[in-house]
């Protein structure tokens, strides 16, 4: 299987500096910064650095390093938020993939959702 990257995606254009964000944390392989359009009171985004399309292309092609870098990350600002379990409600990870997960932006991203109750996952078919 070979990912086709997209260097035109709207994520593509926050890592080089083109377009703004509003950032909560970068560290060496990853950036979290705010969805401009939130879902709940806690709405983050969290990318890999690197030129990933989805999920399953970060788990077969990123090193080790940035893997530990990126799932370290995510903790972090579920901390940083204060979503996470050692002191807030808790929160729930999406990834969308390609067609059937919905994916609109083509740059693997980690959605982080909290700060109500976010109800069942999916709604019936
Ligand atoms: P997807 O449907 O691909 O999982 O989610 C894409 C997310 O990116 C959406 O929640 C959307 O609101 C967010 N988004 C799209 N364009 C921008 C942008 O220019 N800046 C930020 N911060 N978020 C964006």
């Amino acid at each position: 299987m070979s990912y086709a990257y997209d260097d035109q995606n709207i994520f593509a254009k926050i890592l080089r500096g083109e377009i703004p964000n509003t950032t909560v944390i970068e560290t060496e392989h990853t950036l979290a910064f705010h969805d401009i359009t939130p879902q709940a009171p806690t709405h983050v985004l969290v990318i890999p650095k690197g030129a990933y399309v989805s999920f399953d292309h970060f788990a077969a092609e990123a090193s080790e390093a940035e893997i530990v870098d990126y799932v370290r990350a995510i903790g972090e600002v579920a901390k940083m938020t204060g979503v996470d379990l050692g002191k807030g409600g808790g929160f729930r990870l999406i990834a969308n993939a390609g067609r059937d997960g919905v994916q609109e932006v083509p740059h693997l991203h980690v959605h982080i959702l909290g700060g109500r109750n976010l109800g069942r996952m999916l709604q019936p078919a």
